[in-house]
């Protein structure tokens, strides 16, 4: 519990119980929040980032190359003193710049041998905001990847674990279109089978859906 704050009216003093607390807004933690809410439980979510408003916080949606100050490219010096990393995002760009964090405000660090691009969006909603709305599945090839490769832990499940889970996500956010297997996955599973690897075989989808509604 906050202290009462005697010059403002309504911050503190007051005692919240919360059962559940939720760290960051993004996909993970909206979903998160979304199924403890849908339960009953008193949810709290803290988000670093400023607020946003679906659709009247989209300020560019709408507008074309030649209504951008430098048609859709930026200015490159700004890029490269506040956004070395975000930048080279291929959905990075004067569009969607106010999306993404300054990298000069938001350092980090790797070791020399193991740069790593961290593409970040501090914002209501986290990176859904710039995501590409593709939909995969992970296959157990996916999930037994670093192991086969020698890096981190092996993934303490497999895709059946999460298939009923993949079909309650799909149902609710809408996936549409074709369950056929994507092109990488059509791929490594003809690979698989010539090898006589069963393991590596692409899950099956849920049936074809129609856009909900349409
Ligand atoms: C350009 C782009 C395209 C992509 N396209 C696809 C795609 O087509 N399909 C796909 O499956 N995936 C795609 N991805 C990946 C996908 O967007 C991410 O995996 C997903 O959005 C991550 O969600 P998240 O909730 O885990 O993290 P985030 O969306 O990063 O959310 C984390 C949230 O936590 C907040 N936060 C962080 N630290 C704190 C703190 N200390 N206190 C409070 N709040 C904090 C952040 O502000 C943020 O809102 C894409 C990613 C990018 C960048």
């Amino acid at each position: 519990m906050r202290p009462p704050q005697p010059n403002r009216p309504g911050v503190g003093g007051v005692s919240e119980p919360y059962d559940a607390i939720v760290v960051g807004s993004g996909i993970t933690g909206g979903w998160a929040a979304k199924e403890l809410c849908e339960k009953g439980l008193r949810t709290l979510v803290l988000e670093r980032g400023r607020h946003l408003e679906h659709g009247k916080d989209y300020v560019t949606e709408w507008w074309q190359p030649w209504q951008f100050a430098h048609r859709g490219r930026g200015e490159q010096e700004l890029y490269e003193r506040d956004y070395p990393i975000q930048s080279k995002n291929y959905a990075f760009g004067e569009a969607t710049r106010h999306f993404f964090v300054s990298d000069r405000e938001h350092p980090y660090v790797t070791p020399d041998d193991k740069p790593f691009r961290w593409i970040r969006g501090y914002q209501l909603g986290g990176r859904s905001l710039i995501w590409g709305r593709a939909c995969w599945r992970w296959s157990d090839l996916d999930f037994e990847a670093n192991r086969r490769d020698g890096h981190g832990v092996d993934w303490p499940i497999r895709y059946r674990d999460l298939a009923p889970w993949y079909g309650y996500v799909e149902r609710f956010i809408g996936v549409s279109g074709s369950a056929a297997v994507p092109a990488r996955r059509a791929i490594s599973a003809r690979a698989a089978a010539a090898s006589g690897d069963t393991s590596r075989a692409s899950p099956p989808r849920s049936p074809p859906r129609a856009r909900p509604g349409g």
